[in-house]
């Protein structure tokens, strides 16, 4: 595909030198996020194939994913009635909302229920990254690997001990000490929780 004919047709007056970029998904369609775009990060996007914008507050071009990893993979684009709004789909490779979440509506709904763990994944990973942090996860990094996966252990045989009773509050408290803990050994081992899932998906098409 040949993106590169846009750029004379696209109405950068309008917005003094910005125009608005809705991101969405090329798969499941869902509107991603929304950024702003100037010739330069136009230009940029559609050389390098990553969703790159010129960020307001930053003041600068930014490529979404520079920190992050999270880039946003150029599939499509086209322009608006009157030129001055593009449309791209994209192929993202991680959460594209900062807070976690797959799109930057995400509900409160949403981020409260199975969404939560990616968020949940992301503080983990940060207190891995400040381990001087009083934090009871800090100190869990700092004790290494094994002791991690002891903890699992642990929290599993409670709740095979729970299973026994039949006592809701004990039981759904264990699990969620199981769940907690296996997140920051996942992450100590330096895997994703959507590396599990995809597994789980693989196994699950066959
Ligand atoms: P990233 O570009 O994903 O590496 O993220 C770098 C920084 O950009 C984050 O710390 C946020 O400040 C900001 N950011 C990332 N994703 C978004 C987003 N979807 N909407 C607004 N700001 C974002
Ligand atoms: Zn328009
Ligand atoms: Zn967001
Ligand atoms: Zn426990």
């Amino acid at each position: 595909m040949n993106f590169k004919d846009l750029t004379n047709q696209i109405d950068f007056e309008k917005g003094e030198g910005l125009v608005p970029a809705i991101i969405q998904d090329v798969k499941t369609q869902k509107v991603l996020m929304l950024g702003y775009m100037n010739k330069e990060s136009y230009e940029k996007t559609i050389e390098s194939g990553k969703v790159t914008f010129y960020s307001r507050t930053k003041q600068r071009l930014w490529t979404k994913g520079e920190e992050s990893g999270n880039f946003l993979n150029l599939k499509d684009l086209s322009l608006d009635c009157d030129n001055d709004t593009l449309l791209i789909q994209v192929d993202p490779v991680g959460p594209v909302c900062h807070k976690g979440t797959d799109t930057c509506w995400a509900d409160e709904n949403k981020a409260s229920s199975i969404d939560f763990l990616l968020q949940l994944q992301q503080v983990i990973n940060e207190r891995k990254k400040n381990l001087s942090e009083k934090s009871y996860t800090a100190s869990l990094f700092q004790k290494g690997i094994n002791k991690i996966a002891q903890k699992v252990g642990e929290e599993a045989v409670e709740l095979v001990i729970e299973a026994k009773d039949e006592d809701k509050e004990l039981f759904m408290g264990e699990a969620a000490d199981l769940m907690f803990h296996y997140l920051v050994l996942l992450a100590a081992k330096d895997y994703k929780l959507e590396e599990v899932v995809r597994l789980l998906v693989e196994r699950h098409s066959k």
